[in-house]
């Protein structure tokens, strides 16, 4: 019996394989290497942060968006002003 999952160490995709004597041993998926930790995970993991980081920042970066609010807010004011005064 095996399984594949993601090392808890490294993060790495690892194969959960059953010995005979019942005891589990992690190798490299679709290798029958025995899993060590650290391979290259941690260069993959260090680009998807940064590139998090950059997705998280542009909405906040967002020039456009408190225009628009000024937009949205300006035409509700004159709405309002063309209620009253009409
Ligand atoms: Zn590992």
């Amino acid at each position: 019996m095996s399984y594949i999952k993601n090392c808890k160490i490294c993060g790495q995709r690892i194969s959960l394989r059953e010995m005979s004597h019942g005891q589990w041993v992690a190798f490299d998926v679709n290798t029958d290497k025995p899993h060590k930790h650290g391979k290259s995970s941690r260069k993959k993991a260090g680009p998807k942060i940064q590139s998090n980081q950059i997705d998280r920042e542009s909405p906040t970066n967002n020039d456009g968006f408190p225009t628009g609010q000024t937009v949205v807010i300006a035409v509700v004011v004159i709405g309002l002003l063309f209620f009253f005064f009409s």
